[in-house]
């Protein structure tokens, strides 16, 4: 069965977010488990706790369709060693509140080399971090997404995603996550079954679908190979709505969080609904 929801606002406390997810009927939704601008936040009560868990069952969604989303300033390979720090630290704080929250996947973008070091030394930094993440948790799964390849961020190739992978100290509890935008951008295709099917073929090649743990379910304003991170709604991108079509009948794909993080938040009904008759 497909999981579908949004990445839905947790805006006056993370308890609203499986509200907010049912009421545009989803039964998957992503958040973000503090604020994404800034480095720290007040920890989470044990109120804030309980009520999560309290509306999560009331939403009828379970925790393995949950996909926390971390920090945009997280930047586990920046080539300064103070400021990486910051990074993991701030990286470990929303990792433990998954924890407390019952939430076993958290995605983040690979890294930035911020053109100071190679893209291999940099892969290294972030395996690095990822291995002490690993032995300084027990639950969680880090869910690696792939980028558009904007600016200096690594993780437009399935090339990455594997590397990071294959230096895992723990790859069990690794995965990855496919946001179709980002996909479409750094120059996959996907715009009919048989692009689709091409690079389904290649990601099961050079990562493996059992790694995949999550989806971001976008259309693109960017055009193929553009490398521009610009989401759009379901249908009215570059990339349309067959690739939508071939997701949702794709069997590979049943039981994870696909998560829309389209444009227009009063449309997201709507396109859950679209995806779900898609399944048919
Ligand atoms: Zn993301
Ligand atoms: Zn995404």
């Amino acid at each position: 069965m497909k999981r579908i929801g949004a990445h839905v606002s947790a805006s006056g406390g993370v308890a609203n977010a499986p509200k907010n997810a049912a009421n545009i009927g989803a039964d998957a939704f992503a958040l973000f488990v503090k604020n994404q601008r800034q480095w720290s936040a007040k920890p989470l009560t044990q109120s804030d706790i309980s009520q999560f868990k309290a509306n999560l069952v009331s939403a009828n969604i379970k925790p393995s369709c949950i996909l926390a989303h971390n920090s945009y300033l997280v930047n586990l390979g920046h080539p300064d060693e103070s400021a990486r720090a910051k990074s993991f630290y701030s990286f470990l704080d929303e990792i433990e509140r998954c924890e407390s929250l019952g939430i076993e996947l958290i995605n983040f973008h690979p890294g930035s080399h911020l053109k100071q070091i190679s893209e291999d030394e940099c892969l290294e930094l972030i395996a690095k971090e990822m291995n002490s993440l690993l032995e300084r948790s027990s639950n969680i799964k880090l869910v690696i997404e792939n980028t558009a390849g904007q600016g200096s961020n690594l993780g437009y190739k399935f090339e990455h995603l594997a590397a990071l992978i294959a230096m895992s100290k723990d790859p069990s509890r690794v995965g990855v996550c496919i946001d179709t935008c980002h996909l479409f951008a750094s120059g996959y295709d996907i715009k009919d079954e048989q692009s689709y099917t091409k690079t389904m073929a290649e990601f099961d090649k050079i990562v493996g679908f059992k790694y995949l743990s999550g989806m971001h379910i976008n259309d693109s304003k960017g055009a193929l190979g553009s490398r521009k991170d610009r989401h759009d709604s379901l249908g009215v991108g570059l990339i349309g709505e067959q690739a939508f079509r071939c997701i949702m009948k794709d069997n590979r794909i049943d039981e994870i969080p696909l998560i829309l993080e389209t444009i227009d938040e009063t449309i997201w009904a709507d396109e859950i609904k679209m995806l779900r008759d898609f399944t048919k």
